[in-house]
């Protein structure tokens, strides 16, 4: 297959051009989180070409994923894959000729340096706080540019952060917010919500990968596909006092540990046992005789009424209670 004709109708586009299309070549994105946001922004990239492109998610596909998740279909979710893994399937199946790297693991403190240290951009498809106010913390720490962006129901939001140049989260949003927070687990989604926060990040990512800084949007857009109202704020420059742009306090980052277990989704819990790995023949045998077993070479599913167990290789656990 030749280069220039997969790639014809986006170089004829001026702002891209065959320079550009060979900026996105050398281009390294990294996407935090493979859900929609992340299958939506990641599918884009990988057919714009973008030729190196990390795929970090902890979760496995389910069949409840499928509504708004476009990179997954039934088989993945029948046989329980890691949605990193995939979603970096189905990318090799319409563009072999880009890397992809697919990472099963929750980003933390301790693996975000090696993770996200060689990224030129680095994209937020996360579904949480957490994670979000840690990469903030990586990218301002490092220089790096990285691009919020979250949906819930019908709403979608999304930023471009330059650190030095722009607010950063911090600045926009100083603390996380406190008390209960609507999810796609409590109040719903809409699949065309989050796969337009999905294609205005990627746009972000192709302008910022081709050197065209000057189209990159300055404000914090958030967009709400049923009642079309739409707004921006101006996301200007550095806030003074900012805790983590301006005092460098990188709390997140240097982060106590995570606490053992935690809450993920509406009646799950995670417990997160890095670096003890599992063998899943040997695991297999032993629960055989407490409930139903499965597995493959990426998860070891188990299910006791009312319970379902999913084992990762690095000893990471997720039990759904129904
Ligand atoms: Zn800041």
């Amino acid at each position: 297959m030749k280069f220039e004709d997969r790639y014809s109708r986006q170089v004829l586009f001026p702002g891209i051009g065959v320079e550009g299309q060979s900026l996105l070549a050398k281009g390294r994105v990294v996407i935090v989180g493979c859900g929609a946001t992340g299958a939506c922004v990641s599918a884009l990239l990988a057919r714009a070409g973008v030729g190196h492109l990390t795929i970090i998610d902890r979760d496995f596909v389910e069949p409840s994923n499928l509504q708004r998740q476009s990179l997954f279909d039934e088989s993945d979710a029948i046989e329980s894959l890691p949605k990193a893994v995939a979603a970096s399937r189905k990318i090799a199946a319409f563009n072999s000729e880009i890397q992809t790297m697919p990472v099963v693991a929750d980003l933390t403190p301790e693996n975000i340096g090696s993770l996200l240290g060689d990224a030129d951009l680095i994209l937020d498809a996360t579904d949480n706080f957490e994670t979000r106010y840690l990469i903030n913390d990586f990218a301002v720490k490092h220089g790096k540019p990285w691009i919020y962006a979250a949906a819930v129901a019908s709403y979608a939001v999304t930023m471009n952060i330059i650190p030095g140049e722009t607010a950063c989260l911090a600045c926009m949003f100083p603390s996380p917010p406190e008390g209960t927070v609507e999810t796609c687990d409590t109040a719903g989604i809409l699949n065309s919500a989050v796969n337009l926060i999905g294609s205005i990040q990627a746009t972000e990512a192709i302008k910022f990968l081709v050197g065209a800084k000057d189209k990159l949007r300055r404000t914090l857009l958030s967009f709400d596909v049923w009642s079309n109202d739409q707004a921006e704020i101006a996301a200007g420059r550095p806030h003074s006092g900012c805790q983590t742009c301006e005092k460098r306090e990188f709390v997140h980052l240097a982060g106590e540990r995570r606490p053992q277990i935690t809450l993920c989704g509406r009646n799950s819990v995670q417990i997160h046992e890095r670096n003890r790995p599992v063998d899943f023949a040997e695991m297999s045998a032993r629960l055989g005789t407490h409930g139903t077993v499965k597995h493959n070479a990426f998860v070891l599913k188990f299910w006791r009424e009312p319970y379902e167990m999913t084992l990762f290789p690095d000893g990471r656990a997720i039990i759904k209670g129904h």
